[in-house]
């Protein structure tokens, strides 16, 4: 029976699995959360998803105070600058475009139309992106459901600091302990899992399930269990970040920007009391200095401290359930924050770990339909990814001219040419980026489709033209009547 669950690490990750664990499974198990003030947290990771929400809203957190909690703003987004070549602004916005007509996704006909030369953007057809555009934000208006304004899809832009610490509260509210130390050694039992972890002051912590959120460490996954890790650093060369706060510039975006840099990109994320940026780079490519020196240049306003140098290498541990031992967060693998998917990816780990929850002891069956879902997942986000690098026509740099020229993976290859074939864009069995999320990334990159979905041609072309009118007219006029992002945020902090 699992009676003890030791978490090790108090990051995000620790204390999200320690939050939903302590809400679903505390009745029938003792959680604990050990973590050491001495080694702290990686300090960085502000940029959610929207599935954030539905996490939040399991909890029963509410969200007002949530915002106010974490300092967040609002995230309709990501702004990609110079990616496909230097020049070029693209978004990735949250939600729908449009509403399909007859057997067809909206975006198909609008392939059809913009390659004519009849059709502009699909930008036009987003009420995410246009709202952002303008720097405007609201909730969606669901006494609307004819109106663009019910479909507005958002995450937030979080000090991930303070949510750690909100988390914290909520799980000791729910039952949840916490031993504050370092672990200095496991004790093995003799079918290889974990007995217990070693504390610095030789105290030993019994555990039946042990999650290891002990970030880049691996602490139990890696070096108790010594599970091996599988290197993506060919398709994802950047390995190093310099992270730094600045001041607020003049105007608080609803996205993330994330501009590409000569050997990697930098992010701007805007919070309530400050801006967060960094400078992702591949160390093969570019020196420590120059990288500092990029992003200390580029900031909105005055840098609030040092810039902090992260290492880091994508890829992900061979199994993320091994033994007794779950791997959530840093601990079970990385890839760089560009589509903000770390913080998620602890989430569907909890979701994963609640869904297959050993409670009457270990069961393999289990443990490796875990460990292929877990694969699964990342190897879908990984390939979205490395398509932001491949699919570009830069070759103005060396690290460029690698990215544009390597071997991709065949799942990524195989979408891209279906995408160039025919506009077809196939989401695998769940896999986290919609149709959408992949078509504006695949456009915004410069990829172009030969030919149109065949099927497009069973409706007039005056009808699919109207359409498309009528629903860039609509969006026009609703983001027209949307508050100002930085009105909203601050109406969400005075009603605290
Ligand atoms: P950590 O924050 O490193 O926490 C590890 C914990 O383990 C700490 O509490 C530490 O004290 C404890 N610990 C370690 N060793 C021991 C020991 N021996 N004894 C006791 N305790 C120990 N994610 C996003 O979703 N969006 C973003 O925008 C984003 N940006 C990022 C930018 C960069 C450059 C990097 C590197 C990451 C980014 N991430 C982002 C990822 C995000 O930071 C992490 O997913 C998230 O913070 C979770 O980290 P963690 O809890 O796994 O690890």
């Amino acid at each position: 029976m699992m009676k003890n669950i030791v978490i090790v690490g108090g990051g995000t990750a620790g204390w999200m699995a320690a939050a939903a664990l302590s809400k679903v499974v505390g009745s029938k198990c003792a959680i604990r959360v050990v973590e050491s003030d001495e080694i702290g947290t990686v300090g960085v990771g502000e940029s959610t998803i929207p599935m954030i929400r539905r996490f939040n809203e399991v909890l029963g957190i509410n969200e007002d105070e949530f915002v106010r909690e974490t300092r967040a703003t609002f995230k309709l987004g990501i702004e990609f600058v110079d990616w496909g070549k230097i020049g070029d602004n693209y978004m990735h916005g949250f939600g729908n475009f449009g509403r399909n007509l007859e057997t067809l996704d909206f975006y198909q006909y609008w392939l059809k139309m913009h390659a004519e030369g009849k059709a502009p953007d699909i930008e036009a057809y987003s009420i995410n992106r246009m709202a952002a555009r303008s720097s405007k934000f609201m909730r969606p208006a669901l006494d609307m459901p004819n109106s663009p304004l019910s479909e507005i899809t958002y995450a937030f832009h979080i000090d991930a600091g303070l949510y750690a610490r909100y988390l914290r509260k909520f799980s000791e509210a729910h039952g949840a302990a916490r031993t504050e130390g370092k672990v200095v050694d496991t004790v093995l039992r003799a079918d290889g899992c974990i007995a217990a972890i070693v504390m610095e002051n030789g105290e030993q912590i019994a555990g039946d399930l042990f999650i290891d959120c002990t970030g880049f460490r691996g602490l139990l996954i890696e070096q108790a269990l010594k599970t091996g890790f599988e290197d993506w650093t060919h398709w994802l060369p950047c390995d190093r970040a310099y992270a730094v706060p600045c001041e607020l510039g003049p105007d608080l975006l609803p996205y993330t920007r994330a501009t590409a840099r000569p050997a990697g990109w930098q992010w701007r994320i805007g919070l309530q009391h400050r801006t967060g940026n960094g400078h992702v780079f591949s160390s093969k490519f570019m020196s420590d200095d120059e990288a500092a020196s990029i992003l200390m240049s580029s900031l909105d306003g005055a840098a609030l401290a040092e810039p902090k140098l992260l290492r880091f290498a994508a890829g992900k541990r061979k199994k993320t359930w091994n033994k007794n031992v779950v791997a959530v967060g840093l601990s079970s693998g990385f890839m760089e924050p560009l589509e903000s998917t770390s913080i998620h990816l602890i989430q569907s780990a909890v979701a994963r770990l609640i869904t297959f929850f050993p409670d009457e002891g270990l069961d393999q069956a289990d443990i490796d339909e875990f460990n292929r879902q877990s694969d699964f997942e990342v190897e879908r986000i990984r390939d979205f990814l490395i398509l932001h690098y491949h699919a570009t026509t830069r070759n103005d740099t060396p690290f460029w001219d690698y990215c544009r020229t390597m071997e991709i993976p065949e799942t990524l290859r195989r979408k891209m040419e279906l995408y160039q074939a025919h506009g077809r864009i196939i989401r695998d069995n769940n896999e986290l980026f919609s149709e959408v999320g992949w078509l504006q990334v695949m456009h915004g990159q410069g990829l172009k489709p030969r030919r149109h979905h065949p099927l497009v041609e069973l409706i007039d072309e005056r009808e699919v033209a109207a359409y498309l009118e009528e629903t860039s007219s609509v969006i026009k006029k609703c983001v027209n009547v949307m508050p100002a992002h930085a009105e909203f945020v601050d109406a969400v902090k005075a009603a605290g």
